[in-house]
Parts: C-alpha cells; sequence; structure tokens
C-alpha cells in the first residue's frame, strides 16, 4: 500500500488540553478551539475527545462547522461562532443550538430582530482590525447591548506568539477600557496569550494551536505522526539529477528513496530542497523538488532501505517542518490532505 499513515493521538490533545487548562486559575475557564476541522484533525472526534477531558466551550469558524460539533457533543455544551450571526446563518443557530460572537452593530440588529432570547456574545477590536466593534461602535450600543445579557465579550491578540511585542500590552488596555465594570465574562487570549500570563487570563480563554502540538505552547505533546511508505529506492552516479527543474544534483554515488505524498496532501511545495525526513531517529534530506504525489529523500548514508520515512512524530514537529517551508505549524497542520490513512489513536478513538 503506498498511502501514508496520519496518526493523531487523542489523548495528547487532551493533555495538552490539561495543561493550558492548569496554566491559568481554576476561576478560569479553558474552551477550546476546534476551527477549520479541528485544524484538520476531526472536529467531531476532538470536541468529544475535549468534552471527555472537561471542555464546556467549543468556537468555530463559520456556523456550517458548528454542526458537526454539535452533533458530536450532543446537547450539553456551548458551540460558538467566530464569525457571528451571518446573514442567512439563523437556523441554523437556532437548529443547533450555536452562540454567535456578534462583530458588528449590522450583526447585532440581525440577531436580535431575528431571535431575541437566542444566547450570544460580543466579538470587540481591541487593536488586530480583523474582527469586532470597534471602541467607538461598542461605546454607542454597549448601554443597549448589556441588558441583553451577552455570554461573553472577547477580543483577539495579533502578537501574543512575541511576549515582548508592545501590542499586546497596547490591545489588554483598549480591552480593559472596553469592558472593565461590564460584569459580562471576558475572553482575551488563544494559546499565546495563555502564556503571557495572569493580566490576560481574564474568565475564559480559547486555545486551539496549542491543543494540537503547535507552537508558541512549546510544552505540548506531540499529536500528530506521518509515516511516508517507501514506493522505489535507486542509485546515482555523481552528475545525475533529480527531480522537476533538476534542481537537486547527486555530488557523489548517491541513493534515492521516492515516498508516497506531496503537495496534494499538504506537504506544500516551498519545503522543496529544505525539507526533512526520518528513518528512525535518522535525518534523510529531501532532495529537490516536492511533487504532486512524490517526495524524493537522499538515503546514501542509510546501512539500508527503509520502509517507511516519517515527516512528523516524536523526531520533528509541525513547527519544524513549517520552519522548512517557510510557513508556520498551523498552515501545515491544516494544510493536512484527504488522502491520508487517519489513524486515531487514545481513549477517544
Ligand atoms: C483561531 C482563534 C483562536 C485560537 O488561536 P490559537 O492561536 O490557535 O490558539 C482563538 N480566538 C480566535 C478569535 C481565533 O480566531
Amino acid at each position: 500500500m503506498a498511502t501514508p499513515t496520519l496518526t493523531i493521538d487523542l489523548d495528547a490533545i487532551a493533555t495538552n488540553w490539561r495543561l493550558l487548562d492548569a496554566a491559568s486559575p481554576p476561576s478560569t475557564q479553558t474552551a477550546a478551539v476546534v476551527k477549520a476541522n479541528g485544524y484538520g484533525l476531526d472536529a467531531g472526534r476532538v470536541a468529544v475527545t475535549l468534552a471527555n477531558a472537561g471542555a464546556r466551550r467549543f468556537f468555530v469558524a463559520v456556523a456550517e462547522e458548528g454542526v458537526a460539533v454539535r452533533q458530536a457533543l450532543g446537547p450539553g455544551p456551548e458551540v460558538a461562532i467566530f464569525s457571528g450571526h451571518m446573514e442567512g446563518d439563523t437556523d441554523l443557530i437556532r437548529d443547533y443550538r450555536m452562540t454567535p460572537m456578534l462583530n458588528s452593530v449590522e450583526q447585532l440588529t440581525r440577531h436580535v430582530e431575528a431571535m431575541r432570547d437566542h444566547p450570544f456574545g460580543i466579538q470587540l477590536d481591541s487593536g488586530m482590525n480583523r474582527l469586532g466593534m470597534e471602541p467607538a461602535e461598542w461605546a454607542a450600543v454597549r448601554d443597549i447591548v448589556l441588558p441583553l445579557e451577552p455570554r461573553l465579550l472577547m477580543s483577539h491578540l495579533a502578537c501574543a506568539d512575541d511576549p515582548g511585542h508592545p501590542h499586546n500590552q497596547t490591545q489588554l488596555k483598549t480591552f480593559q477600557d472596553m469592558t472593565d465594570g461590564t460584569g459580562v465574562k471576558r475572553s482575551l487570549s488563544a494559546t499565546g496569550g495563555i502564556l503571557l500570563g495572569p493580566n490576560f487570563h481574564f474568565d475564559l480563554t480559547r486555545p486551539g494551536i496549542g491543543l494540537y502540538g503547535g507552537e508558541p505552547f512549546v510544552e505540548a505533546h506531540p499529536v500528530v505522526a506521518l509515516s511516508l511508505p517507501v514506493v522505489q529506492c535507486r542509485d546515482l552516479e555523481p552528475g545525475e539529477a533529480v527531480g522537476y527543474g533538476c534542481t537537486w544534483i547527486a555530488g557523489r554515488p548517491s541513493r534515492i528513496a521516492t515516498v508516497a505524498a506531496g503537495y496534494a496532501d499538504g506537504l506544500i511545495r516551498s519545503m522543496s530542497g529544505k525539507a526533512t525526513l526520518y528513518a528512525g531517529v535518522t535525518p534523510c534530506k529531501l532532495a529537490g523538488r516536492v511533487s504532486m504525489d512524490l517526495l524524493t529523500v537522499d538515503i546514501t548514508h542509510l546501512p539500508e532501505d527503509p520502509a517507511y520515512l516519517d515527516l512528523l512524530g516524536s523526531m520533528q514537529t509541525v513547527d519544524q517542518v513549517a520552519d522548512a517551508a517557510g510557513t508556520i505549524g498551523y498552515e501545515i497542520l491544516t494544510s493536512l490532505g484527504d488522502r491520508y490513512q487517519r489513524h486515531y489513536t487514545g481513549a477517544g478513538a
């Protein structure tokens, strides 16, 4: 079989949630962000695993994503939507009992007109300029909104992965100015913000990437392992080239393994010539360009041909692969494609 195996450790996701939960005081609730199909790992399975670990609040990006999460979780936990209440969302929000985080006066009006008694939160812009009401907009409506008892006032940090960045303090101050004295539960931090310390915790945190083993949560347990079957091995004479564009040229007698995954599987082409795979614990460099379905790897130094080469796992994290490709772990994780044999391990599997 030439299908690579993507192993997803649900217990590690639960462990990472517990570690992030323990990073803030017990009075701070720890939610779980399961948008983009649980960062590509199956939102339903991840949500059930985390509900069993104790999570009671889940966030998705758009209403459509919330359906699978609600179906997996059953009626108890809250399923909240970052993009709020968009036109056309009312039925989904009602039928699947989701909680939109309203981003604008327009959304607020839509929500109140369509479903006045249905729970909602408010998203505020504290300086990222992406989603949420701006300070002046909020000031204009807050006295109308607060009696409607929003479940949450939230905002999002732009630079939380860089603890020394001055914008973190600026956003903290803006968020406090916008929400102090409201008596409503507040949330400012995702994974990076949790690690910035107690001033950033408020009543609820919203970790995503850290649950799935990614930076900036460097203590995260690894969640994904990706093992690629070797389809063929061959010897090259010095001067022979490998792959599209002949970008890799053997400088010595070489042996090349061809493995079955490529950019169609989310192993993005920009890792060409840069990524490292592992035969057990021995690193092997990618030789030449990533193709759609195949990678070519220099295994000259191995004593024998491997049956598999590993890209992700105990030897290498999504962030290390991301570094080689000039991107971030989030993108590697959410790009992992549909063609893998997905194997779930742990209590929720
Ligand atoms: C994606 C997202 C999160 C989770 O962020 P991580 O960096 O993955 O922990 C939290 N809040 C909002 C608004 C988001 O868009």
